[in-house]
């Protein structure tokens, strides 16, 4: 892995003049600031906007790839045409379909097995809290402090680890307790991509470390990390969402 290079308007535009290029898009950190909570998100009208011109100019080649629950995601991002991708990998909208990736009997009887406790444990502790994506938790600790959250890890790791069909991810901001055998954002865009022409160039962007599976499943493609998180697989940075918002506005500029 080398230092990613500063991505440019320019830089984007020779990657994809010659190119069917596919958009795949991390939502928080990466279109959105990220927030102290996962409901405290502001959505720019104008990166809604942008992202519909996008659509419109590369019909069925944008889409959001989160972590978020697609029924979530829906609710923050009110456009129909968009690719939805919910769950990392686990949850799709597609042409105003509706799929789910099948679910491990064994998950999901551990899924519910830790989710009573998780809550308690969030309820417990102020600074903290679980969000209930069903088929993934997100365990938010960005109100406590380093060592604070050395100890939540902890008890987090006395609740999920006598369940091996779960595992403990970290993600910015929380820990993700999800399926081992479930989905990632590289699968996600590996099938996102699986019926696109030789000539297609994913772009890819994203914050944190699970996107670091979906820059990997591209290898080659146009992959940006955005903030100071590295080691990185990218290839190019962004600093901030602000600039990510910024390419997109000139890219739909017209
Ligand atoms: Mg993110």
């Amino acid at each position: 892995m080398s230092s990613p290079e500063l991505l440019t308007p320019d830089l984007v535009r020779r990657f994809t003049a010659s190119h069917l290029a596919y958009w795949l898009f991390d939502w928080d950190g990466t279109l959105v600031d990220l927030a102290p909570r996962p409901d405290a998100i502001k959505v720019p009208p104008a990166l809604l906007d942008h992202l519909r011109r996008l659509e419109k100019s590369h019909p069925g080649r944008v889409a959001v790839i989160s972590g978020r629950s697609l029924d979530d995601l829906e609710t923050w991002i009110p456009l129909p045409r968009l690719i939805l991708v919910g769950n990392h990998g686990a949850e799709w909208r597609v042409e105003g379909q509706r799929r789910h990736a099948p679910q491990d009997p064994g998950a999901a009887a551990a899924l519910d097995a830790v989710r009573t406790p998780l809550h308690d444990l969030a309820r417990s502790l102020p600074g903290t809290a679980l969000e209930d994506k069903g088929w993934t938790f997100s365990f938010h600790v960005r109100g406590l402090g380093a060592e604070e959250r050395e100890t939540c890890r902890t008890v987090i790791q006395a609740i999920v680890g006598p369940h091996p069909a779960l595992c403990i991810r970290p993600a910015d901001g929380c820990w993700e307790i999800r399926p081992v055998l479930g989905p990632t954002k590289g699968d996600a865009v590996k099938r996102l991509l699986s019926n696109a022409p030789a000539s297609a160039v994913p772009c890819v962007f994203g914050d944190d470390w699970t996107d670091e599976d979906a820059f990997e499943a591209v290898g080659t493609g146009l992959t940006v990390v955005v903030g100071n998180r590295r080691p990185t697989r990218a290839r190019y940075h962004l600093p901030t969402p602000r600039h990510v918002r910024a390419l997109l506005q000139n890219l739909t500029a017209y």
